[in-house]
């Protein structure tokens, strides 16, 4: 017997649609380590990092994105333009490679319902994750 992750937990019990930790991270209620930030995405070190470099990519908007399987049509330059910054911060940070990660829904697990990519790297990743 394994006990559940806290992050696992979490993707147990959240719902998509009430404000989440990174909305508060937005709009500056709670404190982050910014890697970088633009008009539509912001970008920071993971709080829990599972690796030497653990970066999370969000919009900052989250409009109705709370995770990947409900994104629309007309947020694919979004979605583009999220993919694009986490190539910036993987590139800079994890010179030797990295992992883009989105974790969707239950099964998914996960734990924040608001779209964000994690970049990972800084030693070499195994593979397959579990
Ligand atoms: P998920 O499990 O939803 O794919 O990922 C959520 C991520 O957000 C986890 O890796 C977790 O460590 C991170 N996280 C949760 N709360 C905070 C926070 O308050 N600040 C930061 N920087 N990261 C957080």
């Amino acid at each position: 017997f394994r006990a559940m992750s806290d992050e696992q937990a979490k993707a147990q019990t959240a719902t998509p649609e009430e404000d989440t930790i990174f909305d508060k991270i937005v709009r500056g209620d709670i404190p982050c380590k910014e890697v970088y930030s633009d008009d539509r995405v912001l970008a920071f070190h993971d709080v829990n990092p599972t690796a030497p470099v653990h970066i999370i990519v969000i919009p900052k908007n989250r409009d109705g994105l709370s995770q990947l399987s409900k994104a629309r049509e007309d947020q694919k330059d979004l979605l583009g333009h999220l993919m694009y910054v986490a190539q910036q911060v993987g590139a800079k940070e994890c010179p030797g490679g990295f992992r883009v990660v989105i974790n969707d829904g239950k099964d998914g697990a996960q734990s924040v319902y608001h779209l964000h990519l994690h970049v990972i790297g800084g030693r070499p990743m195994k593979w397959p994750p579990g």
